[in-house]
């Protein structure tokens, strides 16, 4: 049998592998903790397993790294992109964000993306093909090293977790969810607490059904429409998801007390950025426990959108505000590095560099 890369299991699903090779399962909760949270690369490193099992490990398992294949760092505002170059020579990009107190992390569950949303970067290329857990928990810990080595801010932690990177995570289920599951391991996973974490999706409803189930995380969802009609122009999971069926969805979704669900709106020229649009959100929204990120679009080559003037995005905030909503404007941060949001592509893909 081929050596399986560890990060790929579950602590349950590791715990099953070594009984059915007779190995005691709490050499599972061992193996987690050092390839979580020292971030052990070698299992010859892993000192409270038995010699015997250490030698064996080696013979089942591959713990590897993503390789970085750029960092670009933005001079605006500190975020630095990171470009990896996976086994296949597909690439995938993770930016991290520096906030006054903590690290944000946004990362990738697809090298592409099959929505098509008609806005964004990703989607140019189609899908090339889902993520594996151990591709997406590696984001996080392999950066966490990194700002380890560089002995960046020690006083910051890497403590938020963005799904908002290239791809649709709901599209990627299984081993989103079992990421998730690693990532918000208290125990012996990542540590990162569960309300800082938050998938962001176009609006797959069956998956956000089965989401609500299986795992308590915070969720947001890209809305940029309030018709059915430009939804579904823009966004084309619209027309299997409309609007009507997902708000109910929405409404329906398991939220921690207290909390609420993000909505996305990128904001676009003369095309959903009027008043009109801004009271047919606000009526939508009605019921729901929202809070709204208006995102001014970020340009990128090939687009003919264009951002709104600073004064209509302004007013059409306000206008929120004004109706009891909670409204942030998300002014993407690493626009300078290509890195805001909807402009990862991995250029390398494209071989367009
Ligand atoms: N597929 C998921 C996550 C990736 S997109 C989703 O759709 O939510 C992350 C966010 O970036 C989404 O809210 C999307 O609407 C937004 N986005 C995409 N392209 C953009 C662009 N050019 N400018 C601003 N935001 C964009």
């Amino acid at each position: 049998m081929p050596q399986q890369e560890i990060k790929n299991f579950s602590i349950t699903e590791l715990e099953n592998f070594l009984k059915e090779k007779n190995i005691a399962s709490f050499r599972a909760k061992q193996i987690f903790k050092w390839v979580y949270l020292k971030q052990t690369d070698s299992f010859e490193d892993m000192t409270d397993l038995s010699k015997d099992f250490r030698k064996e490990a080696q013979t089942l398992f591959v713990n590897k790294r993503l390789e970085i294949k750029k960092i670009s760092h933005s001079q605006k505002d500190g975020s630095k992109k990171f470009l990896f170059c996976l086994e296949d020579n597909n690439h995938i990009e993770s930016v991290l964000i520096p906030e006054k107190d903590h690290f944000t992390l946004c990362i990738s569950t697809q090298a592409g993306c099959r929505q098509n949303c008609k806005f964004c970067m990703t989607a140019k290329g189609g899908l090339k093909r889902n993520l594996s857990t151990s591709e997406i928990v590696s984001q996080i810990r392999d950066i966490q090293k990194y700002i380890l080595d560089q002995n960046e801010d020690e006083s910051k932690r890497l403590s938020n977790i963005v799904f908002m990177g290239m791809g649709e995570p709901l599209d990627n289920y299984d081993n989103v969810l079992r990421a998730i599951k690693i990532i918000t391991d208290q125990d012996f996973g990542l540590k990162i607490s569960r309300r800082r974490v938050t998938v962001s999706t176009s609006g797959l409803i069956p998956q956000i059904e089965r989401l609500g189930k299986d795992a308590a995380i915070a969720l947001a969802v890209s809305l940029n429409a309030v018709s059915d009609e430009l939804r579904s122009e823009l966004m084309p999971v619209n027309k299997r998801y409309p609007l009507k069926e997902l708000l109910l969805a929405l409404k329906n979704y398991p939220l921690p007390k207290r909390e609420k669900i993000t909505f996305e709106y990128i904001l676009i020229k003369n095309i959903n950025d009027s008043l009109e649009d801004a009271k047919k959100l606000a009526l939508l929204l009605k019921g729901v426990k929202a809070k709204i990120n208006l995102i001014p679009f970020n340009p990128h080559p090939g687009s003919d959108f264009k951002r709104p003037e600073k004064n209509t995005i302004e007013k059409f905030g306000k206008f929120l505000l004004d109706r009891g909503y909670t409204v942030i404007v998300r002014w993407s941060k690493g626009d300078d590095i290509g890195a805001a949001c909807g402009q990862l592509s991995a250029e390398e893909n494209s071989g367009e560099k």
